[in-house]
């Protein structure tokens, strides 16, 4: 039975999607302005966790999954005014490259694309009609251009972010708006200024709001109704809030069955920012660490997807010495043989139980480790092979198929080039120590690589195999 946390009901909740066997969830992508960081690839990560899970385990639902792109936005004009080109054809310019440089970051972390990636410069009408039926039905107004969500019309506003409107009004920071009615409206269409890229609309040229985006594309691709609904907990307010007031006003329906924030991440406890120098991106990580993506995503395991994550390189080289201690366990599998060989059909119970509970995978790696005990201890005192590799099947098949977490036992072999170099030369001399019968330096160059976490094993007909403690 699955659990998962609702964020509107503040609880954990059965999860029993609106049509048998089915799943339809819609992510909020990124704003493709910028260098995506680790930020990003938490959010789509978790969620694709999550997706991989629905579809793959013995609940095997049928899942569509739908992320969008935020192609037009103040921040993607802004970048685009620093180029001095046509506005209209920066601002495509901006969101063409980022979104590439975003994709190419997806795919080197194994994040599968979704079944449905809309962009919101391709759906403006779709956003039109949508804000013309909050206008017909009179929760929108018209302002010098502009069109307001008139927040005072929907009672139900604040129920995401658990506060009413007066708390809002004295909590969050709202810039003034001559053109508004209340502080708290939000704009569903602008206006654009001279220059910049517009659409043509009833109102005037100009382009969407932020918040309608999401809803109009959700509506088109998993309907009025649809089961979960993800993104950061920033997100929460206002963009999801406004969403919620955005679709109630125009259907009478809450769109959303299950709402489910991740947590953020923080560097040395700080915020993440280009101006404090601590934006970390994957390439950063991957220029000093050939596992940077291995030991992030197992970093990014070790908590649990609500959680806030504190990113640090003490904690990269924790997540790198978890990693190995799996990677050592199916390397020895790898050496076993078995007897029976049995068609593997489910991951098992345990592993399932912890990620019923709300995708729990700091449990799923401690159920894990608890298998993997079990195993070493039959094998030492039983010579049971058979569970050994019963075992190694089962969590990297879950490690491959839900985690996306390539488990290669090979990649015990992988080091840098300097190391690699070493060990190499390590290897060359011992050997030539050996047929020189000097066994003492032989033993010595052995001796200085285990001090590096390398250990040699000779094999029959004298080669010499190495790999990482
Ligand atoms: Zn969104």
């Amino acid at each position: 039975m699955l659990e998962i946390y609702n964020s509107l009901k503040r609880q954990k909740e059965v999860f029993e999607p609106l049509k048998k066997g089915q799943v339809r969830m819609y992510v909020c992508g990124p704003t493709v302005y910028d260098e995506p960081h680790i930020g990003h690839l938490r959010s789509v990560y978790v969620f694709e966790v999550m997706r991989n899970y629905l579809a793959k385990s013995s609940h095997k639902y049928e899942v569509t999954f739908v992320r969008n792109v935020t192609d037009i936005d103040d921040k993607i004009i802004e970048k685009a005014r620093s180029s001095n080109g046509d506005l209209s054809l920066e601002t495509k310019n901006v969101s063409t490259r980022f979104y590439s440089l975003y994709h190419e970051n997806l795919i080197k972390f194994g994040i599968r694309d979704p079944d449905h990636e809309p962009w919101a410069t391709k759906h403006i009408p779709d956003m039109i009609k949508f804000i013309s039926g909050l206008i017909d039905r009179n929760i929108a107004y018209l302002s010098d251009g502009d069109v307001y969500y008139d927040v005072k019309k929907f009672p139900g506003y604040g129920k995401l972010s658990h506060q009413d409107t007066d708390a809002i009004l004295k909590n969050v920071r709202i810039e003034k708006n001559e053109k508004k009615r209340n502080p708290l409206d939000f704009a569903l269409w602008k206006k654009s200024k001279e220059g910049e890229p517009f659409w043509e609309s009833p109102w005037s040229k100009g382009r969407p709001g932020w918040h309608i985006e999401c809803s109009a594309m959700s509506q088109k691709y998993l309907g009025d109704v649809f089961d979960i609904h993800g993104g950061g907990l920033d997100l929460i307010f206002p963009h999801h809030e406004n969403e919620i007031a955005q679709f109630e006003g125009l259907t009478g329906t809450n769109p959303v069955s299950y709402w489910v924030h991740h947590g953020l991440i923080t560097v040395n406890g700080q915020k993440m920012s280009k101006s404090l120098k601590n934006f970390i991106t994957l390439k950063t990580l991957e220029d000093k660490n050939p596992h940077a993506i291995e030991d992030l995503k197992m970093l990014f395991l070790l908590t649990h997807y609500s959680m806030p994550l504190d990113y640090s390189e003490e904690k990269m080289q924790m997540a790198r010495a978890i990693r190995e201690r799996f990677l050592n366990f199916f390397d020895k599998a790898s050496q076993l043989t078995s007897k029976t060989k049995t068609e593997l059909v489910s991951f098992g119970s345990d592993i399932e139980r912890a990620m019923d509970n709300d995708f729990n995978t700091p449990q799923v790696l401690a159920v894990f480790h608890n298998m993997i005990d079990l195993a070493y201890a039959r094998l030492i005192q039983h010579k049971q092979a058979d569970l050994f590799l019963d075992t190694a099947r089962k969590i990297r098949l879950f490690f491959e198929k839900v985690l996306c977490l390539d488990m290669d036992p090979a990649k015990l072999r992988v080091v840098d080039k300097e190391l690699k170099q070493e060990i190499e030369e390590g290897i060359y001399q011992r050997d030539e120590a050996k047929r020189n019968k000097n066994f003492k330096l032989a033993d010595k160059i052995r001796q200085k690589l285990l001090a590096k976490g390398i250990l040699l094993t000779d094999l029959p007909g004298g080669k010499t195999e190495w790999r990482k403690l």
